[in-house]
């Protein structure tokens, strides 16, 4: 191997910069570029992770700047043919725990929050202006309980409530608000005349007890009435939640929820990866573990399907990735909408060149199941909670699904925070990570400079999950962070 650069297979007809000067017979390559290894011929495959990321446009020599322009993106995997790995049972591995909360109804916090549910956008501003009042006048009498969210959203008016796939929406605000971090406490705050009225949440609440504060009431005169109605019923459950404890609790009761953003080449090599041990560690201490990014996996489809052995996990994968090529063809956009510039401008040449990195978080286990979109997720180990790529609508779902704790890795670099769980921020260069010393949580690029392992920084990210389950307080959350909710509905909104 050149000094200076990297590639994972032996089988790979190029490598990556590791430095910001990476020139190599005399030809500057980018930090995070590729460098054809070989010469490449007009047609001929180009290779990294030992996979076809694209075929060569023109004749490529060795020691040349192997960019976008010189590459054609391959076919997509066929979805339906499949051929299932044998997997063997991962070894299992005790004794690592966690200081966690115990919910009444089943499932486990690692943080005590109140939310406060939405149905419909109007009435944001006003639940957001309750949630300041609490937190100014409430919160400091109730020294247990973590935070308060707001868990507000822009559907619920003029959408087509029964349409197909309204579905995706009105499931997800529902297991938004059973998120195990919101402690088994629900409370809604409504309109009135929304399409989306409480009773479709379906939330399971006792019969006996007001969950329900409904703005256009009439026994509410004017915005003071609304607000002494949300604060009475908020802290009715401030009471209850600060009444708990942290206990010690095996590892097997985490939900911890995968994702990347601006995403860079060093991503699938560096923080990717390591996540993925990490992922590993858990899925053999029985926790379960949550990857998605449908339009990211999609061209690692045949590598994932190897990996679905159940045949029924492998018809719910297929289901997942066709429903979300049906739905790019009905927008008129292909696979090449993704990569971002900001990932080109990383050195990802296109979406399979991602899609490998991408799915290197995922580790090596077997595929155990398959949620839909804003599906409560209730198997243990590696599962596949279909979700769109996009940062925002990605998290969103995973808390839907039941994630206490999320792993986000970036090479560009994103503040992204979510509120309703901690949020641990991996960087996949060491330039990152210096840069935003205050924002990222684990520097992976120390394995592209050779001063850890991967396996080290996974081991290093499946402690400080632990640690970050049972309180330690990430990068985001000491910054008091929270970007909000953005859900996903593939609906007609009237
Ligand atoms: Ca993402």
């Amino acid at each position: 191997m050149m000094p200076g650069f990297l590639c994972l297979s032996p089988l790979d007809n190029v490598a990556i910069a590791v430095r910001p000067e990476g020139a190599v017979a005399g030809e500057h390559i980018p930090q995070g570029h590729k460098v054809a290894l070989t010469p490449i011929a007009a047609g001929a495959p180009v290779v990294r992770y030992g996979a076809i990321i694209a075929y060569a446009a023109v004749d490529i020599a060795a020691g040349a700047w192997v960019r976008e322009e010189l590459l054609r993106l391959p076919d997509a995997p066929a979805l339906g043919a499949y051929a299932p790995r044998a997997a063997a049972a991962p070894e299992p591995l005790e004794g690592y725990t966690f200081e966690g909360y115990e919910n009444p109804g089943g499932g486990t916090a690692t943080r005590n929050l109140l939310g406060i549910t939405t149905t419909v956008q109007c009435v944001t501003a006003v639940v957001e202006h309750a949630v300041r009042r609490i937190r100014a006048e409430l919160l400091p009498r109730y020294p247990n309980v973590d935070g308060v969210v707001a868990l507000t959203h822009a559907y619920g008016c003029g959408v087509a409530i029964d349409a197909p796939g309204a579905e995706i929406p009105i499931r997800t605000v529902r297991n938004l608000a059973l998120n195990p971090n919101l402690g088994g406490e629900t409370m809604v705050v409504s309109l009135g005349c929304e399409k989306l009225q409480p009773a479709r949440l379906e939330l399971p609440v006792a019969a006996d007890q007001a969950w329900v504060v409904r703005l256009q009431d009439a026994e509410l005169r004017g915005f003071g009435d609304m607000l002494a109605a949300i604060l009475r019923m908020a802290e009715a459950r401030l009471e209850r939640l600060n009444r708990r404890r942290r206990v010690t609790l095996d590892a097997a009761r985490l939900v911890v929820g995968l994702q990347c953003g601006g995403s860079d080449a060093f991503s699938g090599v560096t923080a990717n990866p390591a996540v993925g041990v990490a992922a590993d560690l858990l899925v053999r201490a029985g926790a379960t573990v949550l990857f998605s990014e449908v339009s990211e996996v999609r061209d690692a489809a045949h590598l994932l399907l190897a990996r679905a052995a159940p045949p029924e996990v492998a018809r719910a994968l297929v289901r997942e990735l066709r429903w979300y090529d049906e739905y790019l063809a009905r927008g008129g956009v292909d696979r090449s909408a993704n990569p971002t510039p900001g990932n080109k401008r990383g050195g990802l040449s296109n979406i399979v060149e991602k899609a490998l990195g991408s799915v290197a978080k995922s580790g090596t286990s077997p595929i155990a199941a398959v949620a839909a979109p804003g599906e409560r997720v209730t198997s243990r180990g590696l599962v596949f909670a279909a979700t769109p790529a996009s940062d925002y609508v990605c998290g969103t779902l995973q808390l839907a699904a039941g994630m206490n704790v999320h792993v986000f890795t970036t090479g560009e670099g994103t503040p992204y925070s979510l509120a309703l769980a901690p949020v641990i921020k991996v960087s996949s260069r060491t330039a990152l990570a210096e840069r935003w010393p205050d924002l990222i949580d684990v520097d992976a690029g120390r394995i592209a400079t050779g001063s850890a392992t991967v396996e080290q920084t996974g081991h290093e990210i499946f402690r400080l999950i632990l640690d970050v389950a049972g309180g330690r307080r990430t990068s985001a959350e000491q910054l008091g962070l929270d970007n909000g909710l953005v859900l996903f509905n593939p609906a007609p909104v009237t």
